[in-house]
């Protein structure tokens, strides 16, 4: 059996890419160790944000474009506004200074008083910064839309069993699935934050690394308004360097009221040492969150790159081998738009039009 394009990895970016290979006359596969949104793209805050980064801003804003086309009336038409909290005035104008940069956001600076007329669920003194982004959406719904317009379009899921790459003289020209080996004109690399034990030795080590979220699900008796996020993670906005270990936020989607998240480095956390942690910090934030009812605690990996910025195009010495992942807490909010621009590499076979702040090439200087 043979294949225009094997695809790997059943997320938001695979399934999104092989729904555009498909509009574009390939012959897709699309092969996943689990299923459809298995891993990070089904157990995120489902919270499609801007990435507060310059290289990722259009990613960002064609993606909301994409995910209004592909879930119709499941899409918020308007962002519900995402409220960023500081414990003082200096704080807060730094923040709101530190948005402007990028002009959409329309950044407001709001005092004690607003802050909490705009959220009552706050606890008094906060000052906060009001930004105009945020769509919440369910991630797992909104990739198997992905995966349902793909399949649509031709694109076979073959789910349930790990691939490898295949070599014939140092070249990946084929996966083998189980027991089942297809040969393919291209392959695509997209399993998230195992991007690096998938190739193995093709990549540097620590090119996208997991970064651990620990997020818990809630009842409390009034839901947020608003996105809340703590200053110490909105100061990190950027650069994706946060000094907390577990800033808190609190994210409503249609999915889950979300208290998190924890930005943990090397081994998976233990859920019940950092669910206490998160709801206890939380409940300085949001008084209501000391009798908060806990639904589920969720742990999951968010796909680093080692510059915090998304991963495209070919695999550096490899003439048919491609990746596309490394976009770390916003992968909802880009990687449709990411799909796009890998999509077209592929099947133009040339990935020059990747800008350079996202190419894979990047990965020739490490
Ligand atoms: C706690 C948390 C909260 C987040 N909140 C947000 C948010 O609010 N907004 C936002 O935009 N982003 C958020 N993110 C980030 C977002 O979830 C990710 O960036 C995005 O889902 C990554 O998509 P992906 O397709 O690259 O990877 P994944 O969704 O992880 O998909 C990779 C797939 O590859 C499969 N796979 C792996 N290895 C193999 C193999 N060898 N063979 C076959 N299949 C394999 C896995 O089963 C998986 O299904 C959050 C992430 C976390 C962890």
């Amino acid at each position: 059996m043979s294949t225009d394009v094997a695809v790997i990895g059943a997320g938001i970016i695979g399934c999104a890419t092989a729904l555009q290979l498909a509009r574009d006359g390939a012959s897709v596969t699309v092969y996943d160790r689990s299923g459809i949104a298995a891993g990070a793209s089904g157990r995120n805050n489902g919270l499609i944000e801007h990435p507060y980064d310059a290289a990722t801003e259009s990613l960002y804003e064609h993606s909301v474009e994409l995910l209004g086309e592909v879930l119709g009336e499941g899409f918020p038409r308007d962002p519900v506004g995402t409220l960023l909290l500081a414990q003082d005035a200096a704080q807060a104008q730094s923040i709101a200074a530190a948005h402007r940069r990028f002009p959409s956001l329309e950044p407001r600076l709001l005092d004690p008083a607003a802050t909490r007329a705009a959220e009552p669920l706050l606890a008094e003194g906060f000052w906060g910064c009001m930004l105009r982004t945020g769509y919440p959406v369910m991630p797992r719904e909104a990739t198997e839309a992905f995966a349902q317009r793909a399949r649509e379009a031709g694109v076979r899921f073959l789910l349930g069993a790990p691939v490898e790459l295949v070599r014939e003289r140092g070249q990946v020209v084929a996966v083998r699935a189980g027991e089942a080996q297809q040969r393919a004109g291209d392959v695509l690399a997209a399993t998230g934050a195992e991007l690096g034990t998938l190739l193995g030795d093709l990549v540097p080590d620590g090119v996208v690394r997991a970064l651990w979220g620990v997020i818990v699900s809630v009842t409390l008796p009034e839901r947020p308004r608003h996105p809340l996020i703590e200053g110490a993670l909105a100061s990190a906005h950027g650069s994706g360097d946060v000094e907390v270990e577990a800033p808190f936020t609190l994210l409503d989607s249609p999915s889950w009221l979300a208290v998190g998240s924890t930005m943990l480095e090397g081994q998976r956390p233990d859920p019940e040492l950092w669910s206490a942690r998160l709801l206890a910090r939380g409940a300085r934030f949001v008084p209501s969150i000391a009798r908060a009812q806990v639904r589920d605690v969720l742990v999951c990996a968010r796909p680093r790159s080692f510059d915090n910025r998304p991963l495209l195009g070919r695999v550096p010495g490899q003439q048919r081998l491609w990746l596309a992942g490394g976009h770390g807490g916003r992968g909802m909010s880009t990687g449709p738009a990411s799909a796009l621009l890998i999509a077209r590499a592929i099947l133009s076979g040339d990935d020059e039009s990747i800008p350079p702040a996202l190419s894979a090439r990047r990965l020739s200087d490490r």
